[in-house]
Formats: structure tokens, sequence, C-alpha cells
């Protein structure tokens, strides 16, 4: 079905082409399988649920899932993988994920896998190997150091943004030797300087876009491949990781995860093409918690240029959350025109949004971990027979948050929203593909103003991230309103905004 054409009604009435953006600028769609819909009655989340839901992804309007781990591995979140070349039994067969894969190709959505080989698990047999000893032929798949050479450092000085242990190095309970792991002890860091690990690497990447037929990877930890005094090495192994799959898959699609500001992440960007802005995350936040205007709009733009000077063939992966933040509603006071805001900025800014599961039904969740992943409301809890049972969930409940078969009826509910907005995007080239550009005029503090554009298509966005009304000016010949939040009024190059409004104009 690649290519199919549909069609959505706009505000101002005309109909555009939807078309689809991945992965330069398309919606790719988080999933947590464990939380998202149990197809078999176990109350975990699996494989098969993934699959019955995947024409309601369709309908959001993704163009791409990215699944959190599927591997085997002994933890609910399985980033300590056991075995590389196997889907999780919790989560299905690799007939499952074959059958996943075969369906969602079908509807045009492609799919993304988090591969995690920063580390294993301290239960993969390589690092049961390693352990016995220095003669072990895996003993170099890991990294080791001998106790009382260590015992200066063994406590990190710096507590960086994705992780906060102190410990790097840890006891295996045998031997001389302590081994590096930098998030865990459970999580022992493979050793990148071994190149028989690597090729071991390079082949379990083989196998997933060969024998499998993955679209790509999602690498975690990716920052971390080498400690953070080499830099150099790190993204040299990332070049080098790229051009093995490649070499494999032409088209292989690779986001990595460098949790860190600008400029420590876009030097990973020509190993790793797309990645992760989460300094979009976190100044989203801010802007709309101190209803700063041009906080995010000027930040995106030096991210780009900064970006641009590395290498002018990125993809600028935007989130306004992910599986390891809090809940956006809950970051966000719980302010529900604060929250339909913050996904407005995100579809009408530059990048390719990632939409965290749930999300789109106002899902909420503070830490730990476990409850910013809770289980996904399909419909009330009487007759949900995919919700997942395998936690208790504390924020997100009945009481709650209202479960999507009773939002999809309402026009005015999140999920309503979400699904226009991704509509919108997608039927706007300006929007997906085109430049940002500020404007010279200076607004009211609250205001956040931009322009999008293409050499045919020219788009205006102003949001009122502020409490107070704003009348403000716009280029008269921004006269086609194509969408619009909250309360607005707009007439002969005057707009007015209300609380946490939006409105988004073309010539
Ligand atoms: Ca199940």
């Amino acid at each position: 079905m690649a290519g199919l054409a549909l069609s959505v009604a706009c505000t101002s009435g005309e109909s555009q082409e939807v078309k689809n953006y991945w992965p330069q600028a398309g919606v790719t769609y988080e999933i947590f399988v464990q939380s998202f819909n149990d197809s078999d009655g176990d109350g975990i989340g699996d494989l098969n649920g993934v699959t019955e839901k995947l024409d309601y992804v369709k309908e959001l309007g993704a163009n791409a899932i990215w699944f959190m781990p599927i591997m085997p591995s002994p933890s609910y979140h399985k980033y300590d993988v056991t075995d590389y070349r196997a889907i999780h039994p919790d989560y299905g067969t690799m007939e499952d994920f074959k059958n996943l894969l075969a369906e969602a190709h079908k509807r045009d959505i492609k799919i993304v896998i988090d591969l995690i080989i920063n580390h294993s698990g301290s239960g993969h047999p390589w690092f049961e190997e390693a352990r016995k000893g220095r003669d072990n032929p895996y003993r170099d798949y890991y990294v080791w150091a001998q106790k009382d050479t260590i015992e200066a450092s063994i406590n990190k000085k710096v507590i960086t943004l994705d992780s906060d242990n102190i410990r790097q190095w840890h006891d295996p309970g045998v031997g001389e030797d302590f081994y590096y792991g930098f998030f865990i002890g459970g999580m022992p860091d493979l050793n990148y300087d071994n190149p028989k690990l690597r090729e071991e690497i390079y082949s379990i990447g083989k196998f997933w876009l060969e024998e499998i037929g993955v679209d790509g990877f999602r690498l975690d930890a990716a920052k971390h491949i080498f400690p953070d005094d080499r830099p150099l090495d790190n993204h040299a192994f990332w070049k080098e990781f790229r051009s093995k799959m490649e070499a494999i898959k032409p088209d292989v699609y690779l986001v990595g995860e460098v949790y860190d500001k600008k400029e420590i992440v876009a030097p990973f960007l020509p190993g790793l093409p797309a990645l992760f802005n989460f300094d979009f995350h976190y100044t989203l936040l801010e802007a709309l918690n101190t209803e700063d205007g041009m906080l995010l709009a000027k930040k995106q733009k030096e991210i780009l240029d900064f970006y641009q000077g590395i290498t002018p063939n990125f993809i600028d992966a935007t989130i306004s959350s992910n599986h390891d933040q809090p809940r956006l509603l809950n970051e966000l006071g719980s302010d529900p025109d604060r929250y339909k805001q913050a996904s407005a900025i995100l579809m009408t800014m530059p990048g390719a949004p990632y939409l965290y599961y749930g999300e789109e039904i106002g899902m909420l969740g503070l830490k730990p971990d476990e409850n910013i992943r809770e289980p996904f409301l399909w419909t009330t809890k009487d007759k949900d027979t995919g919700r997942t049972s395998w936690i208790d969930p504390v924020y997100t409940t009945d009481a709650t948050v209202t479960p999507l078969e009773i939002q999809k009826k309402d026009p005015n509910s999140y999920f309503n929203h979400y699904k226009n907005l991704i509509a919108l995007r997608n039927s706007n080239p300006a929007l997906a593909i085109g430049n940002l550009e500020l404007p010279i005029e200076e607004y009211p503090k609250t205001v956040m103003a931009y322009s999008r554009t293409t050499e045919n298509q020219q788009i205006f966005v102003i949001h009122n991230l502020g409490a107070e009304e704003v009348l403000v000016n716009v280029p008269e010949e921004f006269d086609v309103k194509l969408f619009a939040l909250g309360t607005s009024a707009h007439a002969e190059g005057k707009v007015k905004l209300g609380k946490n409004s939006s409105i988004v104009l073309s010539k």
C-alpha cells in the first residue's frame, strides 16, 4: 500500500493529499509491548496484540513503530538482553514477529526495534562465560580491571543526565577483577576495543535486517560505547556500525539515543543519521511552564543550525516525552490546554516527531519508571480484554484517564486532537519538511511564532503560551486558517489568542 493517497478535510474546507514523510519528517509511535495490548489473556502485552492494533496506529497517522526491547531478558523493561536473536517468550515467537512485520508493511508502517548493544544483561551466556576467569575466550567481550588498580575510580564523580548510579565498576563475585557497567551491575558494558565483539554485533544487526526484515534500529545508550573521555572513538564506532548496516540494507534507519545537549549530540550524526532531540523535550516543557513564547523556537533554530554545521544530512528526532520521562501531562501541571498545545507545537515544528504510546489519550505517570509505562486503556475496564495487568497502575486508571474508545467519539478528546494534528502535518508539506523561520517582529512575551516554508507552501504558526489573551499582527497574506486550538479569532492581519491557544495559517 506504499504511495496510497488519502484525503483529509482541513479547517479551510480544502482537501490535501496525505503523504508519508518518514523517515525525514514522518511520525514514529513508540510502543512498550508489555503494556500495550494483550492478545492471549495472560495480562502481559504481546506481539500478536500489537498486530491486532496496527489499524489503530494507522488511524492515528503514524508512519512507523519503535518497539522498546523485545528480546529475552529477565527484567520487565528488557534492557538487559540475554539473547540477541530471539523474541521474549512473554511477547510471543519469532513467527509472531514476522507476521507483525508483514502486516505492518502491508499498511505502509515501518518497524524499528530497540537494539541494546552498549551492554548485555549479566545473564547473557557471553558474560556467564567471561566472568569465569581471565583465560576464558569471552573475557574480552567485556571490560575488566584489577580491583586494586581501580579502587580510586570505583565511584564515578559526575552523575549524568541518563544515569544516577555512582558505581561503574562491579564485583563479579569471582576472581581479582571488577567489570565495568555504566548503568548497573546487571548491565555489563560490552568491550568495543575487541574486534571479535564488534563482528558479533554486526552479525546480530545482519540477522534482524536480513533474516527477519526489520526496517531499522533504535540504538540505546549510544553515547556510552566508550567512556565519556573517548568521544572520538564513540563517533568512529557509529560510523563503522552505519557502514556495516548500510552494506546489508542500504536504506536502514538508525536512530540513536545520545542523552545530552546539542554540542555532545551533533558529532554523532555522521554515524547515527537520526538522533533524539532531548533539548527539544526539555525546552518545550520550560517554554510552556514559564510561558516563554520564543524560547523553544529560538533553541530549535540554534540546534538545527548547529547540526547543519556538522552535516546537512540528518534527521532531527523530536520528542515531547518518552519511556524515561514522567508523562507529559504530569510535566505540564496536569493542565489540559497546555498539554494539547504541547502536541500542537511538536507537530508544527520541524523534525521527525516521536509519539510515546498513551500520550494520545493523555495517560498519566510519574517515576519510578514502571509508572510511566502503565497499561494502555482501550476501553472501560469491564470490557477491556486487551488491557494488560502485569502491573497495578497508580496513575492511569479509569478514574483519571478516559479510555480510547470513549475518546474516539468525542471530537474534543486528546485522541482526536493528536489524530487531527498528525493529519494536518502529513497533508501540509511545509509543516513536515519546510524550513523554520523566525519572525522579525517582536511579539508579547508569551507568543511563539514561526513560519514553515517550502518552495510551494508557506505556513505561519502562532501559539499563545500564556494564560492572558493576546492580540498580535500577522502578515496579511496568511489568510487561510488550516488549524486552530483553544479560543482564537483571525481577521485582516490580526490574530486574537486566548489561554494556550494556537492557530496555523497559510497563504
Ligand atoms: Ca499476553
